[in-house]
């Protein structure tokens, strides 16, 4: 009922039916173990839910980290480009975050490297944080190169005075607030080059999924500009989904490099 009531209220937007297997944060349909963000099933127990979950708990690679500029390894390293692909805004709450589901919306250059954008997603607070600090969102852009290797673009945002106007629209089309929820809007259209910062110098370093089955081998660059939200953008954004970050995972061997 209430599904249908917000479907009344949006008006345009199209709801898409369901599916019944959960989607994992970074897209992949799966039948294992549920897990959340709780004490029971939450990120300390995440290993123990499923034997497909066990690099959760003893992956030596694992993501999100604490970034330490100070400690980061000057690098001559390529500049990332992002080739933006508008596309209509195509909404899932998968149940552990808001995704926003659009394959082929932006390509990732790094090097001779190329990655599709297969989807982003929210969490709240950040799961990175910077000297031991929180941002209030992270933004994860989820990018696949064609042998299924996968690349993660996180971007950090604070509280500022200015609505961020992609944002906005992404919320404003979120009737996502309860799992399962879906939204496909023709009408709308999302420019990912309008969800990023000036600047795309980024910290990288080798790391995992930050949701179950926190697999290994994930290229991550997390952008050093952060970008902003008022705090009623933040707030709608925690309505939907809070405390939905993994906290940091020690770095171990790995070091986290940046261009010079
Ligand atoms: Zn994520």
């Amino acid at each position: 009922m209430l599904r249908i009531l917000s479907l009344l209220l949006i008006g345009l937007m199209i709801p898409l039916v369901g599916t019944s297997a959960e989607k994992d944060d970074h897209g992949s349909v799966s039948n294992q173990a549920s897990w959340d963000y709780s004490k029971e099933h939450g990120p300390s127990h995440w290993g123990e839910l499923d034997p497909a979950y066990v690099l959760a708990a003893v992956g030596g690679s694992q993501s999100p980290i604490d970034i330490v500029p100070s400690e980061s390894i000057g690098a001559d390293l390529p500049t990332l480009e992002i080739e933006a692909h508008p596309q209509a805004l195509h909404i899932l709450n998968n149940g552990h975050t808001v995704e926003t589901i659009c394959p082929g919306a932006g390509t990732l250059r790094f090097g001779t490297h190329e990655y599709e954008l297969r989807q982003f997603h929210f969490h709240a607070p950040s799961e990175h944080t910077i000297n031991g600090e929180h941002a209030k969102v992270e933004l994860h852009f989820v990018h696949a190169d064609n042998e299924g290797h996968l690349a993660v673009i996180g971007i950090l945002f604070f509280e500022g005075e200015a609505e961020h106007p992609e944002i906005a629209e992404i919320l404003s089309g979120a009737a996502v607030l309860h799992a399962g929820d879906e939204v496909l809007e023709e009408s709308k259209r999302i420019d990912i080059s309008q969800l990023l910062p000036e600047s795309l110098d980024y910290y990288t370093y080798d790391g995992s999924l930050t949701t179950p089955p926190a697999s290994e081998g994930v290229r991550w660059f997390v952008l050093k500009q952060p970008l902003h939200l008022t705090g009623e953008q933040i707030k709608a954004i925690e309505q939907v989904y809070y405390s939905n970050n993994r906290p940091t995972q020690p770095l171990n061997a790995r070091f986290v490099l940046t261009g010079r």
